[in-house]
């Protein structure tokens, strides 16, 4: 069995940028882009036409696309898999979790790894990111959210057992994270 490393980090931190790196920098790495997974079913089945639809879905709706998203990535046998995915999501709903016990358990991870920047950062990266529909949120939410984030990684690596990085993603910092995360990934098969 390979690698398996899940990628998380909220929206604008520059997550999707990171992930497309390493597997550039990793021979044999195959990338899972977890969202693109689930708009390949929502558009099949005409749920929905562009990815940040998927959100705006009733929750029992996501989670099927979840789910066969999740599916499809447990049977990817790659020297190493790289999965750009979510901890949470927010829905109408409340915030839903990206990695239910079922959704990481299929996925197998051998290494989650969060990704973070500050709120300046994640407000200027959505303001200027004109290939989607991000939603814009004020400071105090986008530190709410970063919390967030850490506690839902705590109950990923606890469900899974699979060891846990936080990497700030400062601005220009995006080829320095992504070559200290080959290094990490190739030092764990030696
Ligand atoms: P992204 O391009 O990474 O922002 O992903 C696009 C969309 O896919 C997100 O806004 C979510 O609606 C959905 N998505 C990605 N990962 C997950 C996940 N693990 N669970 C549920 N929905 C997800
Ligand atoms: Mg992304």
């Amino acid at each position: 069995m390979g690698l398996r490393v899940v990628v998380v980090g909220i929206p604008g931190v520059g997550k999707t940028t990171v992930v497309d790196k390493v597997v550039a920098g990793y021979k044999g790495a195959k990338l899972a882009n977890f969202g693109t997974l689930m708009l390949e079913t929502g558009i099949s089945m005409k749920m929905v036409k562009h990815r940040d639809e998927l959100r705006k879905l009733t929750v029992e709706k996501q989670r099927k696309l979840q789910r066969a998203a999740a599916s499809r990535i447990a049977r990817m046998k790659d020297k190493l898999v790289v999965v750009d995915t979510h901890l949470f999501i927010r829905t109408a709903e409340g915030f839903w979790p990206g990695l239910p016990f079922e959704v990481v358990r299929a996925m197998k991870p051998t290494h989650l790894v969060l990704v973070e920047a500050s709120p300046d950062e994640i407000s200027a990266r959505r303001a200027t990111d004109t290939t989607r529909y991000r939603d814009a949120v004020t400071s105090e939410s986008l530190t709410e959210e970063l919390a967030l984030a850490r506690s839902f990684l705590t109950a990923s690596s606890t469900l899974t057992g699979a060891p846990m990085t936080i990497v700030r993603n400062g601005h220009g910092m995006q080829d320095e994270v992504a070559s200290s995360l080959v290094k990490m990934l190739m030092g764990a098969t030696k």
